[in-house]
């Protein structure tokens, strides 16, 4: 989650914002990174009819972040559960805080749905929103408590790693749990990140450069497809919808050279692989 980035400062083409997802339709996409339960209540529902309309799964980050808790957001989606896929987590701009008797209520949440859940997460790191020393020791140790319930519990982790990749990549490896790097934008690091773990690549990769030079380096076994809904949308002035993870499928074709359905085969192994569901 990219909580204070804009949504929707993406490219210039607003024409239509489900330009070619029709025919990818019959394909059966699945957007493996994405919070339905952060639009607005009244459009939760509506969102989630139209992204049944053209993925086969969303996996849904429930993350700890302000009010949006986990408890609230878990009781919003759960009616769909079997097609959202939940992870339970506590988000770097939240753990800056070091609110510790949150950290508790969360865990213990956590561990009492322990069986429902297909990953911890997400969780993570975020020096760019965490400035002062105190924010990033309170980040990082709250960061390892969710790695080692992770690892307690032999579940993998969905990570949120901004400006402090190296570090998170290090963390995780330290843990020795399979990790899942999602909206990963660091090049440089991404052949370490896919050293650790699965890459994702989100809607982004529509307007950011750093994402394509990702998607160049990293390779289909490693891969996710992502939209972070309902932030990083890839049309200017309209919220992301897991119906565009079309978008990052139809980039990385092009990137990649590769048929759109070799990408989400790969990607559907990678799901099974990492997540354990059969899709
Ligand atoms: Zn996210």
């Amino acid at each position: 989650m990219s909580v204070f980035d804009d949504p929707g400062k993406g490219m210039e083409n607003t024409e239509n914002p489900e330009f070619d997802s029709a025919d990818l339709r019959e394909i059966k996409l699945i957007d493996c990174h994405a919070h339905m339960e952060l639009y607005r209540k009244s459009d939760v529902e509506k969102e989630i009819r139209r992204a049944k309309n053209c993925v086969r799964a969303v996996f849904d980050s429930i993350t700890e972040y302000r009010k949006a808790h986990v408890h609230k957001s878990w009781e919003l989606l759960k009616n769909h559960f079997g097609f959202i896929f939940p992870t339970l987590g506590y988000h770097p701009n939240e753990a800056k805080r070091g609110n510790w008797e949150k950290v508790e209520r969360v865990e213990k949440f956590l561990l009492d749905h322990a069986k429902e859940i297909v990953a911890v997460g997400e969780i993570g790191l975020d020096f760019y929103h965490a400035t002062a020393d105190r924010e990033r020791e309170n980040q990082l140790r709250i960061f390892r408590h969710f790695l080692s319930i992770a690892s307690e519990l032999d579940l993998p982790v969905v990570v949120h790693a901004r400006e402090a990749e190296e570090i998170a990549i290090r963390e995780v490896e330290r843990a020795g749990v399979e990790a899942y790097f999602h909206a990963f934008a660091e090049d440089e690091l991404a052949k370490r990140a896919q050293d650790a773990g699965y890459i994702g690549i989100s809607t982004g990769i529509a307007f950011i450069p750093k994402v394509k030079r990702v998607a160049e380096k990293v390779s289909l076994e490693r891969m996710f497809v992502e939209t972070d809904s309902p932030f990083m949308s890839p049309f200017r002035g309209v919220t992301n919808n897991p119906c565009n993870v079309s978008v990052a499928v139809r980039e990385l074709e092009r990137l990649k050279s590769t048929e759109a359905d070799e990408i989400v085969s790969a990607v559907l192994k990678n799901v099974r692989d990492f997540f354990g569901v059969e899709l």
